[in-house]
């Protein structure tokens, strides 16, 4: 993957049936929920966003927008399985191989086929919609995306998603969320994978505005300069010649 010097390039996918099927979904996203993350996205100048849907030819995801994204934003609910088995692994192995960073969201991290292959496990959460408080809490202050967010932000009302959430355990975790119901979960979780580098943010089901929430931005930005690839060669395996000279067999 060529990295180009400055601008982080950001392709936002999204499914996109929610927000053209049901009016009052349509009513909070009418751009769709990729149009709501990019809008925001397109303020800040490091970056350069492209958007891409399910029912777009390739899913809007040919070989040239995939070899012209650093980072891949992932959000599904209802369709994940019409995604084809192909683009599945064209986007697994330019993670994998050639370091594209993957930011997946909310229910993209329970059934996408993409990151239950990253993960390989049943990625199955518990969940109950019922408008209630969500609090994200910072348990890793340091990290580059808590970067200007407080100990804690608050989501008004949200769809709750609780433990025992099927995901291996994260490399590093950012986020846990405690539900006014009483459930709490890994909401913030990072994965390495290959030369990959990969984000799960749990927050944004598609009934509540919370991809107009300020800290939800924040955070998905953070994650974006984290995720990008960082400068090196492909991966590659198999045999290789020594590097010095080896004593001849006996
Ligand atoms: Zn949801």
């Amino acid at each position: 993957m060529k990295i180009m010097e400055g601008k982080i390039r950001v392709t936002v996918w999204n499914e996109y049936r929610d927000e053209r099927t049901n009016p009052d979904i349509t009513k909070i996203y009418p751009q769709g929920i990729h149009g709501a993350i990019a809008k925001h996205l397109k303020t800040l100048p490091e970056l350069e966003i492209k958007t891409a849907t399910l029912d777009e030819p390739e899913h809007g995801l040919n070989d040239n927008v995939l070899n012209n994204t650093d980072v891949l934003i992932w959000w599904a609910h209802v369709a994940h399985d019409e995604v084809k088995d192909e683009i599945v692994e064209k986007i697994y192995k330019k993670i994998l191989y050639e370091g594209m960073g993957l930011i997946v969201l909310h229910s993209a991290g329970a059934s996408s086929k993409i990151f239950c292959r990253l993960m390989g496990t049943t990625c199955h959460v518990k969940s109950r919609d019922a408008g209630e408080k969500e609090r994200l809490w910072v348990v890793s202050p340091g990290h580059p995306i808590a970067k200007e967010v407080d100990d804690y932000f608050e989501i008004e009302q949200t769809e709750m998603y609780g433990e025992f959430y099927d995901i291996p355990p994260p490399d590093e975790l950012v986020f846990i969320s405690w539900f006014q119901g009483g459930e709490v979960f890994r909401s913030g979780c990072c994965f390495y994978r290959g030369m990959g580098k990969i984000f799960y943010f749990r927050p944004g089901h598609e009934t509540y505005p919370i991809y107009h929430n300020v800290n939800v931005l924040k955070v998905i930005s953070n994650a974006i300069y984290w995720a990008k690839p960082n400068a090196r060669p492909r991966l590659t395996f198999g045999s290789v010649q020594p590097l010095e000279e080896l004593p001849s067999k006996p």
